[in-house]
């Protein structure tokens, strides 16, 4: 789970990582009110959205003046920002951070994260931080330092130490960026932070270091103890497909391609995603209706996947286990009428009542092809999404 970057500001600043001052503002009269307060002449208005690269998309504006920041938040509010780590269709901007403008020195980056191979956090450093990061890190990924914290022990001093001077920072800034990575090690830790990330770091013009962006990544796992992170919740910033599908207890995730997968089990939904992927089809999503499934979820799963213009062509995968394929049958139909389904759809259903399953689907009408292979099953709907 993420949060917002004033929501992550509002961690820091609890864990003793300098942040500047701001405030947030839902309407472009309250950003005026937000800048009063702050005081000052110059400001700067930031689009809160779950996604970095705000600054190439129009999301950051650095401004003079009352008006101009209602101006600026007027411009933002209600509108969706469309970065280089959104889809298409962006994120909705619903409120704006009011926040006293840095003078800048140097933009350095630090991010700590989860590094699972290894079993222990990696932090990783760099004295080119800023907006191109991810350039960096492609191309010349020698300017990024790791240093790994052995749980045991913790973060030490001198592993911080050892990224503060390899960012060429003074003596007295490595103190105080030590400082700041003990913070985050600590908010990794005691928040069950999976990624910490602080992008641009800063060396005020004034010689001190301190957080000008933030990113905070959350295990959703360990969400049920971490009750006031879990609060800070906004579901506006998730996947709306995602979040329907919460709501019917279906795994679901969006993922890009023209062909829906509808499968029970996430080992056999993997599986199918490969075989779809081998055989050169791009998979529009994941999703698992689960073990005991009802005719009601694999309407609701119906009506998730075909939301998408994108989805060409519908492959059903469904081993009756525990759950009956005339069930499942039932449920693809009532699902096509009620959806009025126009693409083609290949189902494979084995297992319990697998042949009562498939003569229903035959005797519907509708545009639906069974197929028992699962390499044939494959193989057609990869044709047909071509197709279509
Ligand atoms: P992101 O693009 O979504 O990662 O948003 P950031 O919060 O990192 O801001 C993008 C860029 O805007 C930063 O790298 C800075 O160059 C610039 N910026 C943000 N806040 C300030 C500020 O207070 N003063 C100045 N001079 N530049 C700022
Ligand atoms: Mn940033």
């Amino acid at each position: 789970m993420n949060l917002h970057e004033y929501q992550s500001k509002e961690i820091f600043a609890r864990y003793g990582i300098p942040v500047p001052q701001g405030q947030l503002a839902a309407s472009p009269e309250q950003a005026r009110a937000a800048a009063k307060q702050l005081g000052g002449e110059k400001f700067v208005v930031k689009a809160q959205v779950h996604a970095g690269g705000r600054g190439k998309a129009g999301g950051v504006k650095l401004v003079e003046g009352f008006d101009a920041v209602e101006e600026a938040a007027k411009k933002m509010l209600g509108q969706r920002l469309v970065t280089k780590q959104t889809d298409a269709a962006g994120l909705p901007i619903n409120s704006v951070w009011v926040e006293k403008p840095s003078g800048i020195a140097r933009e350095l980056y630090v991010a700590g994260l989860v590094d699972r191979s290894r079993e222990r956090i990696v932090f990783m450093a760099s004295a080119a931080g800023g907006m191109d990061i991810e350039e960096v890190a492609e191309h010349t990924p020698e300017k990024i330092k790791r240093i790994f914290v052995h749980p045991a022990a913790g973060l030490q001093p001198y592993q911080a130490r050892e990224l503060g001077f390899f960012m060429d920072l003074t003596k007295e800034q490595v103190d105080q960026f030590t400082k700041i990575m003990q913070g985050l090690y600590r908010i990794a830790t005691e928040c069950d932070a999976s990624m910490v990330e602080v992008n641009p770091l800063i060396v005020t013009t004034e010689g001190n270091v301190m957080a000008l962006d933030a990113k905070l990544n959350f295990d959703t796992n360990a969400l049920y103890r971490q009750k006031e992170i879990a609060g800070m919740r906004d579901p506006s910033q998730e996947d709306e497909a995602e979040r329907e599908a919460s709501k019917f207890d279906l795994n679901y995730v969006t993922l890009g391609g023209d062909i829906g997968c509808m499968v029970n089990g996430a080992g056999l939904a993997m599986a199918t995603m490969d075989i779809v992927k081998l055989h050169g089809g791009k998979p529009a999503n994941f999703l698992d209706v689960g073990g005991g499934t009802t005719a009601e979820k694999v309407t609701e799963a119906f009506k998730l996947i075909t939301r998408s213009p994108e989805v060409k062509a519908i492959f059903i995968n469904i081993f009756g286990g525990i759950v009956r394929c005339d069930l499942i049958a039932e449920g693809i139909i009532q699902a096509c009428k009620q959806t009025g389904l126009k693409i083609p759809v290949v189902a494979r259903l084995q297992g319990t009542n697998m042949e009562k399953g498939r003569d229903m689907l035959n005797a519907s009408g509708l545009k639906i092809t069974p197929v028992s292979d699962l390499t044939e099953a494959a193989k057609t709907v990869v044709a047909l999404a071509k197709s279509a």
